[in-house]
């Protein structure tokens, strides 16, 4: 079961929560018991290793030669 992170509105608690895809927000409590919790949609961060460590295709690699004789 995937932990999910939330935030109350209310206190600024941030918790995890194992819930199911069937719960609701309305459901779930912060440790202080309030009900006005919001759900942290984190970015995974596959997102942002992807964009800089891709390898370049040939066509790029025959491209970044000759800026590397100029280094
Ligand atoms: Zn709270």
């Amino acid at each position: 079961m995937p932990l999910y992170d939330f935030s109350c509105a209310k206190c600024g608690t941030s918790f995890e929560n194992n819930v199911s895809f069937r719960a609701y927000l309305a459901e779930i409590t912060c440790p202080k018991g309030h009900r006005a919790v919001r759900r942290i949609f984190s970015t995974p961060q596959v997102v942002f290793k992807s964009s800089g460590c891709t390898a370049p295709t040939s066509a790029e690699a025959e491209n970044l030669q000759p800026n590397r004789k100029y280094n």
